[in-house]
């Protein structure tokens, strides 16, 4: 059997490495605000290229502390408009409606699956405060334009990275394209903790000091509480795990662009929709999405084969029932995704015969 992702093969690569930052910490008798979190912020600062990075509970909390943030610094308030693409994972409109904010959707590209950038302006209004980008499946998706439109407009650029770390636009690394961005470190992520871990980066030191109060009980000394804030913190465990993760990322991400481009090249079925190569930007293929008419019908084919494909997603947030207010909308080119999208199995320790087998499997696919 393929796995969609063979996690415990993945860390066992960094068995040993891991093992003994594991053990040191254990022994430290040092689990929160300790070196390794600070090396782990220094580490991914760096690496992204901004001025600030920090360590944070989980990506959902990311994106909720950007925004809760930036309503105590009283450049948002309840009820303004956060622009977000309608296909997105549902913790992106999550964070907004946490804050009492209102997720305005905008409808994706059919090409790229990520947020029509053409499509923005015309749903802004006074209330819009911000646009959230998601840079979905591992690719970036920024532009020009939309710099331009968000500075005449007066907006926050707000990434959703959990899903592209490593990802560029024009030599610019996701994370360092917006104002703040909100990266997840959850297992199945590019760069996965052993647990929830997440962070923010910016280049705002105003925000960044925010964050950090608001993500401590909205605190800066002990005792002294600013904000109504939050505990959402990363763990000196998963933050050991990550900073040797880290090291190893690029070359992670330069085997899934292998992949991709395997699959690309030799997956030949017309009734199959292939992701399309990017011409501007870095993709780090976090998911190698395809598309047909026939979704579930493949997806029981590939089953039935041995080969795990997950759905990524099948219900747009639109269509949840947890957001009723929304359920009214229609977004075709979204909804015709969730029913089309299937996601194969991606990973850097992926063998030759399972990247292969795939590739035949899927060609001997007939309706
Ligand atoms: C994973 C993910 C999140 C949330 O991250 P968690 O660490 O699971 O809270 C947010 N947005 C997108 C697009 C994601 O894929």
């Amino acid at each position: 059997m393929i796995k969609f992702l063979d996690l415990q093969k993945v860390n066992l690569l960094y068995q040993q490495e891991i093992e003994a930052q594991l053990l040191k910490t254990f022994r430290s008798g040092w689990y929160l605000f300790g070196e390794e979190v600070k090396l782990f912020e220094e580490n991914l600062a760096a690496y992204i290229g901004v001025e600030h990075a920090i360590g944070v509970a989980n990506g959902l909390d990311a994106l909720r502390l950007i925004l809760k943030a930036y309503i105590e610094m009283g450049i948002m308030e309840h009820g303004d408009e956060v622009i977000v693409p309608a296909n997105t994972y549902i913790a992106t409109i999550l964070a907004i409606t946490d804050n009492n904010l209102v997720p305005v959707l905008i409808e994706p590209d059919i090409n790229t699956y990520n947020i029509d950038i053409a499509k923005i302006e015309a749903k802004l209004s006074e209330r819009t405060k911000a646009i959230m980008i998601v840079h979905l499946y591992g690719q970036a998706v920024f532009s020009n334009d939309l710099k331009i439109l968000a500075e005449k407009h007066n907006l926050k650029i707000i990434e959703d990275n959990a899903q592209a770390i490593g990802a560029e636009w024009n030599d610019i690394k996701t994370g360092n394209l917006g104002d703040a961005a909100g990266f997840s470190f959850y297992p199945g992520k590019n760069l996965g903790a052993i647990g929830d871990a997440g962070a923010i980066t910016t280049n705002d030191d105003a925000l960044a000091k925010t964050i950090r109060a608001v993500a401590n009980y909205g605190s800066e000394q002990k005792y002294v509480n600013m904000y109504q804030g939050l505990n959402s913190r990363l763990d000196e465990i998963q933050a050991a795990v990550l900073n040797v993760k880290l090291k190893y990322l690029d070359t992670e991400n330069q085997i899934r662009k292998e992949i991709a481009l395997f699959f690309i090249e030799n997956i030949k079925n017309s009734t199959i929709i292939l992701p399309q190569l990017p011409i501007d930007n870095v993709h780090v293929w976090h998911l190698f999405v395809i598309r047909t008419s026939q979704r579930d019908k493949l997806k029981q084919y590939l089953d039935e084969k041995g080969i795990q494909t997950l759905i990524h997603y099948p219900i747009p947030p639109h269509q949840q029932q947890a957001y009723p207010e929304l359920n009214h909308l229609s977004f075709p080119i979204t909804e015709q995704i969730h029913r089309e999208v299937l996601s194969l199995p991606i990973s850097p320790v992926m063998t030759q015969e399972e990247i292969r087998l795939i590739v035949d499997t899927i060609n001997a696919y007939t309706l």
